[in-house]
């Protein structure tokens, strides 16, 4: 057996590999209220708006903690007591935007499908044209449940169209899938610094409209988890209401410049797809079966059906002994697992793993 290669490869929706010069990006102090900081954080805010072309109509509002931290904030911020939220749910994310809204005391509705199908925008309309009191609706772009992907612009504009606000849970889609806010309409799209952009954990931002958000004074219920004190405290003096994650910001900024060196989302894109495509075509070689339709499938993450014989756990042990980190299935229905397509790797790197599981698999 070959050594472990240091450090471990986590094929892991996030945290995720990240590349030596974000994790160096940490090695130094920040003061929070000191200028080079302030101009660190407006850096970090205009370069996550560019991403999405959002420069015209949105801002970008950056909140301290994981992904969840930055959907709860913006339905509390977003969602009043009067409205009424409707969810789309086809994985465990967007079950958890239910869980929040509940949570909040805020009124919601559910449209759900199987955990294999991709919401349809034809019912979304039939919903909305029949409850004149849903105000808002969310979706998950990616479900990282299963890696399916959403078709976010159909959804966007049966949403539109019926002249209710949007919001986007694009976690583990921004910065590698397409979303143009110039030429879609979203109220937020809600994402982290530690998926596709490559970051360490520790921060959520909103992208939202500012007039969308300018109206929303004074409604979060939580001091926390609001974002429109948020985005006045950025707007008031350049800085963060609470103790902002300094290293945190400083690697997402540096992140954020390899991104762009790498030629931006697409070329991002690119590269997750030659990993999974890599992926695939060994692991189907190796005789496992995705557990979704080809076509419904991201490049994000793909979920196994666990062969029968195989248990995750032992599996899970012989390859992270071989330097691979994968992942548990999420799923109710299926014994399965996932292998993470982002992060910062290569098809060299699944290349790899596909020789290691080839290993583990071989009888002893
Ligand atoms: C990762 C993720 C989240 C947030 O999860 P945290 O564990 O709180 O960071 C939310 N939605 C989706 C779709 C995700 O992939």
């Amino acid at each position: 057996m070959t050594p472990p290669p240091s450090p471990p490869i986590l094929l892991t929706p996030g945290p995720l590999t990240t590349r030596s010069e974000t994790r160096q990006a940490m090695l130094r102090d920040w003061g929070s209220r000191d200028p080079a900081f302030i101009a660190l954080t407006a850096e970090l805010r205009r370069r996550l708006l560019a991403i999405a072309a959002g420069e015209a109509t949105h801002v970008a509002v950056p909140l301290q903690g994981s992904g969840t931290f930055i959907v709860e904030a913006a339905i509390a911020t977003l969602v009043g007591p009067g409205d009424k939220l409707l969810v789309l749910v086809n994985g465990a994310y967007g079950d958890r935007m239910v869980t929040i809204a509940r949570r909040m005391g805020r009124a919601v509705d559910v449209l759900r499908w199987p955990e294999d199908q991709a919401v349809d925008p034809a019912s979304i309309g039939e919903r909305l044209a029949a409850d004149p009191a849903i105000t808002h609706v969310a979706l998950v772009h990616c479900e990282t449940t299963t890696g399916i992907l959403n078709p976010l612009a159909e959804v966007a504009s049966v949403v539109a169209g019926a002249g209710r606000a949007f919001l986007l849970d694009a976690m583990s889609s921004f910065g590698a899938l397409p979303i143009d806010l110039a030429a879609t309409p979203v109220t937020a799209v809600l994402a982290s610094s530690n998926k596709c952009l490559e970051g360490v954990p520790g921060l959520g931002f909103a992208l939202v409209e500012a007039a969308a958000l300018a109206a929303a004074a004074g409604r979060s219920p939580s001091l926390s988890f609001d974002l429109h004190a948020q985005w006045r405290g950025f707007e008031t003096d350049g800085q963060w209401r609470f103790t902002p994650p300094v290293q945190v910001v400083a690697a997402l900024v540096e992140a954020l410049k390899l991104l762009e060196a790498e030629g931006g989302p697409a070329a991002r894109l690119a590269r997750y797809q030659d990993n999974f495509a890599t992926l695939w075509s060994g692991m189907r070689r190796l005789g496992f079966q995705l557990f979704l339709p080809e076509g419904l499938q991201a490049p994000i993450i793909a979920t196994f059906h666990l062969p029968p014989g195989l248990a995750f756990r032992p599996f899970y042990d012989a390859l992270a002994e071989r330097g691979f980190l994968i992942y548990p299935g999420k799923l109710t229905q299926a014994e399965t697992f996932r292998i993470g397509c982002i992060g910062a790797l290569d098809r060299r790197d699944f290349d790899r793993l596909l020789a290691a599981i080839a290993a583990v698999l071989a009888p002893a």
